[in-house]
């Protein structure tokens, strides 16, 4: 009797260290660092992209300050464009180019050297993005500096497009004009897209970022993922202040990653 409860005891605990094993095995996968876990359970992620850096701008150190995983636009050609994407760089932000082109409305001033415009050649178009991919150090990808006259030119973007698949670039639509043709062209083209979800601050007050944060928590509840844009300048300190004090409660839910990390996989080789 007591040898046959022992033994009971004994399957029991046996049981029990299998199940401990099994379910620290799918805590550690489902905590891991990979985008997309095995089991197909996915980890809600927001990827916060400041734009407009490399001209001194406000809030430029605040940001890049903050205690998260940033993805970093730099203008290209302008005072701080080297130093802004090195101290990115060094922070552990992704860098991307951000390519100034024409919109439809708006000072050519707005645009900063070098810009994309429509009226250029497809052999200028060219030259100055591969120029701005040379100027800003360590940049993986591309997103657009308004634009939105040329994001919705087949000739311009499909130049564009392809200097970044040549260079190895991904490209990140702001989504500046609803008649971008970035989509299809980047299908053609067969380079990596992501797409702006929601634009935290068109208007600089503390109010309405926590209202676009409070739409980024809705649209990550909603569809795992969110890809939003902000900006230093004017209002960057107010920016990046809502941001930090937001950061505790939207971790509790979901992960700031960086772009590179909502890439799709690479295709397998043929
Ligand atoms: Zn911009």
């Amino acid at each position: 009797m007591r040898a046959n409860q022992s033994r009971f005891g004994y399957k029991l605990a046996l049981w029990a260290l299998i199940l401990m094993a099994a379910a620290s095995g799918k805590a550690s996968a489902q905590s891991g660092d990979s985008v997309h876990s095995e089991s197909g359970t996915s980890v809600r992620q927001i990827a916060v992209v400041i734009d407009d850096l490399g001209n001194n701008m406000k809030g430029t150190a605040q940001m890049l300050d903050l205690p998260i995983k940033l993805t970093v636009a730099v203008m290209p050609f302008l005072p701080t464009t080297r130093k802004d994407a090195e101290a990115a760089f060094q922070k552990g932000h992704d860098v991307i180019v951000h390519l100034p082109m024409e919109p439809v409305r708006g000072k050519p001033s707005w645009l900063g050297p070098n810009a994309i415009l429509t009226t250029l050649s497809d052999e200028e178009i060219r030259k100055r993005v591969e120029m701005a991919i040379q100027d800003v150090p360590h940049a993986v990808g591309m997103n657009n500096h308004m634009g939105s006259k040329a994001t919705a030119d087949e000739r311009v973007m499909r130049i564009v497009l392809q200097v970044c698949k040549e260079k190895g670039l991904f490209f990140l639509d702001s989504r500046t004009s609803y008649k971008s043709v970035i989509p299809k062209v980047a299908a053609e083209v067969g380079i990596p897209l992501l797409r702006n979800d929601v634009f935290l601050d068109d208007v600089y007050s503390t109010q309405h970022v926590s209202k676009q944060l409070r739409v980024v928590r809705e649209h990550v509840d909603k569809h795992e993922r969110c890809i939003t844009i902000g900006h230093v300048g004017p209002g960057g300190l107010i920016t990046s202040g809502t941001l930090r004090s937001a950061i505790p409660e939207l971790e509790r839910t979901s992960r700031f990653v960086r772009l590179t990390q909502l890439l799709p996989p690479l295709p397998a080789q043929r």
